[in-house]
């Protein structure tokens, strides 16, 4: 059974998707710090590239994190292009910003400048789009957006016997938190409904994103949730990920991942922050904001970030304390201005 996704293919804009299709040898690129949306979504466009005859190299300024290696596919990402190579199509997956493609592009400017590009991206913070750039914020993942252009350039959603479908799932399992984000909204269903139909396996993608750990990366948890504060009457609810913790459970740095959202369970707070060390003066900060509050874009965007109003990050370059000082005193700001109807 196959879904028809034909009444969704109109948001896909020509241009990028006659660029990918005509693309000899495209050089896709995920964001630093990759999750499955941005690894997703470079697959199913190396996937797309190929079906028309092309070639792709895809690439990942930081190793793929050990979670999502059950994803085929993963072992095809390299942390460099080839100085020689061929390319003449840049895409760039899931990144709000170019900044975003991380080290890679300081260390292939040349490249990065020189190649036509195409950016496919969901996040309403993005401030670098171009006009053959596609950018929609209504779509929950890239992947989202990545089934759909499949959809219109006729790319089987089955190719590779579920290999496509299982990758553009992740991300959007990634991103939506198996659909229990408010950014799902019926075309990201259908979008999922026509991957599922086409092989991906949603339930076992779900549980490995969301609800299997290495014991390690429990009491990794169980540290940094052991510690969380709350500031500005339970408005703002924080925690603080250090090497030593990291040390102290033989756990790395993408262990953290889902932290955060945990933090978000809090009842009481508008926004809840996690601040990870990032070297000894750089701090990673992770924010999510309750649904009709403060707009996380607005409040990392202050600091150089950005992402969704629900979900954002930034890098501020201070050693941990310090940057909590400054991150909260913003938060709280914002905080301060959410008014609430009165609960009955
Ligand atoms: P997370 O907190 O899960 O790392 O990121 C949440 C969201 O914010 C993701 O969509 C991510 O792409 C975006 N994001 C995280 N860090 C940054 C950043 O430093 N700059 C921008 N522009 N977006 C970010
Ligand atoms: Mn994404």
């Amino acid at each position: 059974m196959s879904v028809d996704l034909r009444p969704w293919l109109d948001a896909v804009p020509a241009t990028a998707a006659e660029a990918i299709a005509g693309a000899n040898h495209a050089l896709v690129a995920c964001h630093e710090n990759p999750d499955a949306d941005t690894l997703g979504a470079a697959l199913g466009v190396g996937w797309i590239v190929e079906h028309h005859g092309g070639r792709a190299t895809l690439i990942s300024t930081d190793p793929v994190p050990p979670l999502y290696a059950f994803i085929e596919g993963m072992d095809r990402f390299r942390a460099d292009p080839d100085p020689a190579g061929d390319y003449d199509l840049l895409v760039v997956c899931d990144c709000g910003s170019l900044e975003r493609l991380g080290a890679v592009r300081e260390r292939h400017r040349d490249l990065f400048e020189r190649l036509p590009r195409v950016l496919v991206d969901h996040h309403a913070s993005n401030t670098d789009a171009g006009p053959r750039d596609w950018v929609d914020p209504n779509a929950a993942a890239t992947c989202e957006m990545v089934t759909l252009l499949a959809g219109r350039l006729g790319v089987p959603l089955d190719t590779g016997n579920g290999a496509l479908a299982a990758a553009l799932m992740a991300g959007i399992v990634m991103d939506t938190s198996t659909f229990a984000h408010p950014n799902s909204t019926p075309r990201t269903l259908a979008a999922a409904a026509a991957l599922v139909a086409a092989g991906a396996p949603l339930s076992e993608i779900s549980r490995r994103l969301y609800r299997s750990k290495p014991d390690a990366q429990l009491r990794l948890f169980g540290r940094v949730l052991d510690r969380l504060e709350v500031a500005d009457g339970g408005r703002v609810i924080h925690s603080s990920l250090g090497d030593a913790d990291l040390a102290a459970t033989g756990t790395s740095g993408p262990h953290s991942e889902g932290l955060i959202d945990l933090l978000a369970q809090s009842e009481t707070a508008e926004v809840a922050i996690l601040f990870k060390e990032a070297g000894a003066d750089s701090t990673r900060v992770s924010v999510r904001t309750k649904p009709g509050g403060v707009d996380a874009t607005v409040l990392t965007g202050a600091f150089g970030g950005g992402g969704h109003a629900r979900a954002a990050g930034a890098t501020v370059d201070a050693p941990l304390p310090e940057a909590r000082r400054r991150f909260l005193a913003e938060a709280i700001r914002l905080a301060d201005a959410v008014s609430r109807p009165a609960s009955a």
